[in-house]
């Protein structure tokens, strides 16, 4: 979402006619967008931003804007007084701070009406920065902004504000604009991508945003995360079995395997409910790769809670497993009525325990691979100089080739497996 975020920052400023820098110290403006999910994001951009301040001492005329979930929606008068060197905070998804405090100190506000800039600035016509032109396959779009779940132990909520779904003629122009500009795979994003529309009576769902999706020319393949257990319909599993241009690919954390823990987190399913769940999305569509999140060391997570979280992955064997350890946000209610006792040495074994069995588990399904043909859209040539791209299944494929495979859709065959990779040749 952040890199959405940031992407959309980057057009409105080329539209004023900024170019990016590679070095901040020749920079005019310093955008730092940050994530607080956990702690150690937290001080990560703390970091970042304090090692911004003498270059705001050599430059006066430096911005700095510091933008995201550190800022939250709401003025931050402590955030303020702390970073007295920042010249603009602006809340996750919204370049209307900065683009005003631009035009401002330029003497051109005249030029752009930046009320209500919040996302629907682009009208659809989202200019991607001159970097990226043509050379970005795959990209980000954000449906559904904010988040109202209230999960006990996520900040997000209070950060982004409330679920607000973006309108379905603003997705689609942006989703053409970016086609037009070369991106072959868009992705479409949500804390609960699955809850798209729910709050609005005149949107599609999912499913139907994705069906209008599915006839925009040049698009290749249609992504979308992360899906919620409860909000998985039938109507959207039919919709990725039945349109070839949605991909087999469903993210749907569980984060805890024992029920208690569920209702502790605030969950809303059960453990049971979550293996139905995953047997109907592998009946409805075959082939199809699962990716989940875990959250170890929740408060008053037992040895026995963490074997069920243990069990569920060793028994349903999905592809990926994003493994978290707790970290206490502040304002959240985990965080204000629960006691964080879990030891930490207590929470990395059990993210070791997890990251063991996954490890073992994803080599099993690879292991699958070699000898078969399938269909990879290529992005880059990275390091080695092998081509990177992807299988439906969200592989990560690397293909060794003298051709010019960028943004092309080829079918490879599969030479060898890894956990995190595989190798191919062109068919
Ligand atoms: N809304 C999305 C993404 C949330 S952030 C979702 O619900 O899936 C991505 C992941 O970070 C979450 O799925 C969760 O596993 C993890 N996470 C969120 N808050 C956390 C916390 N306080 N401590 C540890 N991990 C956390």
């Amino acid at each position: 979402m952040n890199v959405a975020d940031s992407q959309r920052v980057a057009s409105a400023l080329e539209k004023l006619g900024y170019e990016d820098t590679e070095k901040p110290a020749n920079a005019d403006v310093i955008i730092l967008n940050t994530c607080v999910v956990r702690q150690s994001a937290e001080d990560k951009a703390i970091g970042r931003l304090s090692s911004l301040q003498p270059l705001k001492k050599q430059n006066p005329n430096l911005v700095i804007n510091l933008m995201g979930c550190l800022v939250g929606v709401k003025n931050n008068p402590v955030l303020e007084k702390r970073f007295p060197y920042v010249d603009v905070f602006s809340p996750p998804s919204d370049p209307e701070p900065l683009i005003t405090h631009l035009l401002e100190k330029e003497g051109r506000s005249h030029e752009i009406d930046t009320t209500e800039m919040r996302f629907a600035f682009m009208d659809g016509d989202l200019v991607l920065p001159d970097g990226d032109k043509g050379n970005l396959i795959s990209s980000f779009v954000p449906v559904v902004l904010g988040c109202s779940h209230a999960c006990t132990y996520c900040i997000i909520p209070y950060r982004r504000g409330i679920e607000k779904s973006r309108p379905p003629i603003e997705i689609l122009a942006e989703s053409e604009s970016l086609v037009k500009q070369g991106v072959k795979e868009i992705t479409l994003l949500g804390q609960i991508v699955d809850r798209y529309g729910k709050d609005n009576g005149d949107y599609p769902t999912l499913g139907g945003l994705m069906r209008r999706m599915h006839t925009i020319d040049g698009l290749e393949r249609i992504r979308f995360l992360t899906s919620h257990p409860s909000y998985m319909t039938d109507e959207l599993l039919d919709t990725v079995a039945e349109f070839p241009k949605v991909m087999p690919h469903i993210e749907v954390p569980i984060q805890a395997g024992n029920d208690q823990v569920l209702e502790n987190m605030r969950r809303g399913y059960t453990n049971s409910q979550y293996r139905e769940l995953v047997h109907k999305i592998r009946e409805r569509i075959p082939g199809v790769s699962i990716a989940t999140d875990i959250i170890v060391g929740f408060p008053g997570e037992t040895q026995a809670q963490f074997q069920d979280t243990y069990d569920l992955l060793a028994d349903l064997k999905l592809d990926v497993a994003h493994l978290a350890r707790y970290s206490p946000r502040t304002g959240t209610v985990s965080e204000r009525r629960m006691e964080d006792n879990v030891p930490d040495e207590e929470k990395w074994e059990r993210f070791r325990l997890l990251e063991e069995l996954q490890e073992g588990i994803v080599t099993q399904i690879h292991a699958t691979y070699p000898n078969q043909t399938v269909p990879v859209l290529f992005e880059e040539k990275g390091r080695k100089g092998r081509w990177r791209g992807r299988t439906e299944t969200n592989k990560l494929v690397f293909v060794e080739s003298d051709q010019d495979l960028r943004g092309k859709l080829k079918p490879v065959k599969i030479t060898w497996t890894g956990p995190w990779s595989m190798l191919a040749e062109l068919v």
